[in-house]
């Protein structure tokens, strides 16, 4: 703090402290004051920070070979994370494209949906379907299949008009129903937005199984993973789950369509996976996909410099190594319910109408109530502002159009200890 920063912040007006170090749950700034990480700084460091287990990884890989290029040399690490990323996913996920962030990854699986059409002989199937109120991702590719008019907006001019689905979401259901009389109108909304296009035209349909930051952790409702699944399938087209936030653990199951034994086409990976560590991304491939690709024109010559670096990938391994030794999801799982109750019981004691919401520890609450005559008008970002004041990180979701909701989704290693001092710090 005191001299001016030279990184172009995302609020150029702000002055941010300065993070000084981590352990664990917790970062401190270089004036030594303590924050406790409840949003695992942008949903990513599922281990906590410096886990001595990760670090020893990395330590090792240093003294091995940090950087080959995926052109000339396949590496160890790399192969030993896509073999294990295989062997935890869903249905018939065979091959593993490794990027350096969730917004390449969606990049990767858009382009690797649309190659699949092209090797089959399918080119007019290049339209990918998405859904309002949702977000894939900061580059442009990923942003033209993101329902976040915000982040849409400086570069709408660039994005094209690709169809959209409305929000799968109970607490402010677009179709006005409630849990009663739900027929699961969102799943057949998927269908009529791809009927509209004309099936013959869609590529893929892209989905979070939990909306993340776009609306601030909406679970789909039960029984739509599989719904729209069997539209994507009736209709042949590719399903993409975009499990960045959602994947690895994060859910309290290793994957989030895991909630309903859904078996995507592609699956994207990010956040969780390198928890912070090293940057690395994925998509997850099906093996119809990969033949294709390997029987028609043999190359996916797409990718980036830094793909599958074995530094990177060693980072990663040893994150999935050590969710796996610990079985991780599963204490998630756990925690989630410890979370969610003594955050509601929180809000219930103030009388805050609030729908608090999401699977494992990616928890959201969405302080809109249904009553407008009772709406306080707090928004997501003053809410995150006064936590931090309160030496507590969350994470302001929402777009236009859900204003008041935030993620809580503190680190899958959070003790029963460190969660109660973090509802503590909510109230
Ligand atoms: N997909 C989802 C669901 C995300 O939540 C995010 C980031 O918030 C991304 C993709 C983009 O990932 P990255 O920020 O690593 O590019």
């Amino acid at each position: 703090m005191g001299e001016t920063s030279r990184v172009l912040p995302p609020d150029l007006r702000v002055e941010y402290p300065r993070a000084a170090r981590a352990a664990g749950c917790y970062l401190y700034d270089d004036q030594g004051r303590e924050y406790l990480d409840g949003c695992s700084s942008a949903i990513a460091v599922n281990v906590g920070h410096g886990n001595p287990e990760i670090l020893d990884a990395i330590r090792a890989q240093l003294d091995t070979i940090t950087y080959c290029y995926r052109t000339q040399f396949a590496n160890e690490p790399a192969e030993r994370l896509a073999a294990e990323l295989v062997r935890l996913a869903p249905g018939d996920l065979s091959h593993v494209q490794f990027t350096n962030s969730g917004s390449e990854g969606t990049e990767a699986a858009i382009r690797l949906a649309l190659q699949y059409w092209q090797e089959v002989g399918r080119p007019e199937r290049r339209l990918v379907v998405s859904r309002d109120v949702s977000y894939h991702g900061a580059t442009l590719g990923a942003l033209a299949v993101s329902g976040h008019e915000a982040r849409r907006r400086p570069l709408a001019a660039l994005l094209p008009d690709l169809p959209r689905a409305p929000r799968a979401d109970c607490h402010r259901c677009p179709f006005g129903l409630t849990r009663d009389t739900c027929a699961l109108d969102c799943a057949s909304a998927v269908e009529q937005t791809i009927l509209a296009a004309g099936p013959g035209n869609v590529a893929a349909f892209i989905m979070e199984p939990v909306v993340g930051a776009a609306g601030g952790a909406v679970p789909a409702p039960p029984g739509y993973l599989t719904a729209v699944a069997e539209i994507c399938r009736r209709h042949d087209v590719l399903l993409i789950a975009d499990e960045v936030m959602t994947g690895l653990g994060r859910t309290g199951r290793w994957f989030g369509v895991d909630a309903e034994s859904v078996a995507p086409d592609l699956l994207v990976l990010g956040k969780g996976m390198s928890a912070g560590y090293l940057p690395i991304g994925a998509v997850l491939v099906d093996a119809r996909i990969h033949a294709a690709i390997h029987d028609g024109s043999g190359t996916s010559a797409l990718g980036h410099t830094y793909s599958a670096n074995p530094l990177a990938a060693a980072s990663a391994a040893a994150v999935v190594d050590f969710l796996v030794r610990y079985d991780v999801p599963a204490r998630a799982a756990r925690a989630g319910d410890r979370l969610r109750r003594g955050l509601a019981a929180v809000l219930a004691a103030r009388g805050v109408a609030a729908d608090v919401r999401g699977a494992g520890l990616l928890l959201g609450v969405d302080l809109t109530p249904h009553d407008p005559d009772r709406d306080h008008g707090v928004t997501a970002a003053a809410l995150t502002a006064a936590a931090f004041e309160e030496r507590l990180l969350i994470y302001p979701a929402g777009t236009d159009a859900v204003p008041r909701a935030v993620i809580v989704a503190p680190p899958l290693t959070i003790t029963d200890a460190e969660l109660d001092q973090l509802v503590d710090r909510f109230a």
